[in-house]
Parts: structure tokens; C-alpha cells; sequence
């Protein structure tokens, strides 16, 4: 296709908040058939709220939370922050922590008043308590696990509801001819399938890892795939999918910079209007 399509369609995308960066991307939107959701800050809001701690036996609710909050001061995770909210709304003064060390994929790590603390999936907290045992959620909940100096101390547990547009937008990229639509998730498998029931999805993959998306992009059957993801740990799933999209405005910088198509408006709906414009640009034959 001419330049010009081409320019066109990325300036018209560009106004709409969507930022296409290489000159195939277009083309490829338009020929899509395949979409793989991330849950975390994808789906959902990423905009989670504490419903409970959980603790073991002995130990205090807002102290557990408190000394989880000082560690995910340094973490960059959607709960994290979701985390030192809970803390500031209890009026928790948080300490400063130090000797931290960002897991990725599956937590933090900090020194907390002297204290260490482990903040995150229980297969990291399992690393300093192999006892430490899963915190049971109702649909919708998402738990963290917290460890003080290796012993496992309690659970956060959060919600972080589907995006109210999120049903409809896979309701749309079926209509426009999608023949898979899956969700890719980090997180455990109730609360993937929780998500995904409600959102729509019948093809569910939970407790990947990052290579793990990457693995099943590289093997789903309709192609182009585009992959749509806002985290750390989205960042080689998104630079390996046909189409990588990253949700940009509140998601992280290395999602951003591993994809094709940044959303800089956090609406997932624009993922629709995205391949609409490659369509319109390109005018692909159905
Ligand atoms: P997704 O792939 O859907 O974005 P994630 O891989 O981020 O999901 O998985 C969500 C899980 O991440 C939660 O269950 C939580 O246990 C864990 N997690 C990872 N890092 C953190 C952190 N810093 N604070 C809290 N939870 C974390
Ligand atoms: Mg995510």
C-alpha cells in the first residue's frame, strides 16, 4: 500500500490516543485474526482494592499490612500500589525500607525496620517458607502472600474488577473476525477464570511465566496475534506477538517500549478502534 495510506492511518490513530510505531503494524491490525489479553492492568482496572488480611495466627492485620506496603514502596506492580493505598487509607505510616529487590514477575523483597520482608506470589514466599500455604479467594479476589524475617505472616487479598468496557471489546474483536481470543495471565488460575468468565473468554492460561506467553503466542494458530499486555513481564510477549499493544497510561515503561502500538488513553476499548483503522487504512478483504 502507498505511504500515504499509511501515514494517514497512523496520524488518525495518533489523534485517538493509539500510537502506531513501525510502518507494518497498520497492516498487520488489519489482517489480525488472533487476540491474547493479559488479566493484571489489562482486563481489569488496575486499580485493585484491599478487601482483607488474612493472618496467621499471632500477628496483627495493619501491622502485616504496614510492614507489606514499606516493601512494595519499591515495586512497580499494579497491587503494589494498590497495597499502599490500603495502608495510607488506615493511616499507617509506612518506614523506608531498604536492600530492596524487585522480583519481576512475582514480587518484592525488603529490609523493613530491621525486618525481612517478602511481598508477593506464594512461590516466592515459599523461597524463604516452604509451609507457607494459599490463601483461599472467592471469584474476582487476587491474593498476595507476606513473609517477616521467612516466616509466612498472612495474606492481602485484593480486587481488581474487570474494566467495564472489557466484555464488549471481546465481544467486537470476534465480530470483526477473530477466531481466538485468549487470556494470558501471570496470576493464579481461580482468579483467571474468574475474570475470563466474565469478560467472555473461553481460552484461559494462568501462572506463566514471561516465556511461557511468549511459548503460547508463538503457538497460537490464526495469525497475525496480537498481544495486548501493560507489565514488566509482558515486555517479551509484546516485542514476539505479530502485534504487540501495550496499555500506556498507567502501565509500565518497558511494556510500552517493547510493543508496536502504544494506548495512551487507558481505555481498553481503543484495541477495537486500532484494528479498525489498520482495516480502514489497509482495507482488507474479509
Ligand atoms: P498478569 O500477568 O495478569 O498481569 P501478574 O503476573 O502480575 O499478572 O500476576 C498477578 C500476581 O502477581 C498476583 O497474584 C501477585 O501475587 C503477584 N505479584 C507480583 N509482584 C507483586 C507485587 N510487587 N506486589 C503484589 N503482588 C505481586
Ligand atoms: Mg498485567
Amino acid at each position: 500500500a502507498a505511504p500515504v495510506a499509511f501515514l494517514g492511518g497512523t496520524s488518525r490513530a495518533a489523534r485517538s490516543g493509539i500510537v502506531v510505531k513501525g510502518g507494518a503494524t497498520l497492516e498487520a491490525l488489519a489482517r489480525a485474526r488472533s487476540v491474547a489479553f493479559d488479566k493484571t492492568g489489562t482486563l481489569s482496572q488496575g486499580r485493585p482494592e484491599l478487601a482483607r488480611v488474612e493472618v496467621v495466627e499471632g500477628h496483627d492485620p495493619d501491622e502485616v499490612l504496614r510492614l507489606a506496603a514499606s516493601a512494595e514502596q519499591f515495586s512497580s506492580h499494579v497491587l503494589a500500589d494498590g497495597v499502599m493505598r490500603a495502608a495510607h487509607a488506615r493511616g499507617l505510616s509506612l518506614s523506608e525500607g531498604s536492600e530492596a529487590q524487585e522480583r519481576a514477575t512475582d514480587g518484592v523483597t525488603a529490609v523493613v525496620d530491621g525486618r525481612s520482608v517478602v511481598v508477593g506470589k506464594l512461590r516466592l514466599v515459599r523461597e524463604t517458607d516452604p509451609t507457607a500455604y494459599p490463601c483461599p479467594v472467592r471469584s474476582g479476589e487476587t491474593s498476595v502472600a507476606v513473609a517477616v524475617d521467612g516466616r509466612l505472616v498472612g495474606h492481602l487479598v485484593l480486587v481488581d474488577p474487570l474494566r467495564p468496557n472489557a466484555a464488549a471489546t471481546v465481544r467486537v474483536l470476534r465480530e470483526l473476525g477473530m477466531q481466538e481470543v485468549a487470556l494470558l495471565t501471570g496470576d493464579n488460575v481461580a482468579t483467571a477464570w474468574s475474570l475470563a468468565d466474565e469478560a467472555g473468554i473461553g481460552s484461559v492460561h494462568a501462572e506463566l511465566l514471561p516465556e511461557d506467553k511468549v511459548r503460547l503466542v508463538a503457538g497460537m494458530s490464526h495469525r497475525p496475534v496480537v498481544m495486548v499486555g501493560d507489565g514488566v513481564n509482558d515486555a517479551p510477549v509484546l516485542a514476539a506477538a505479530d502485534v504487540g499493544i501495550a496499555m500506556g497510561a498507567r502501565g509500565s515503561t518497558a511494556a510500552s517500549e517493547a510493543a508496536d502500538v502504544v494506548i495512551t488513553r487507558d481505555d481498553i476499548g481503543k484495541v477495537v478502534q486500532a484494528v479498525d483503522i489498520g482495516r480502514q487504512t489497509y482495507r482488507v478483504a474479509l
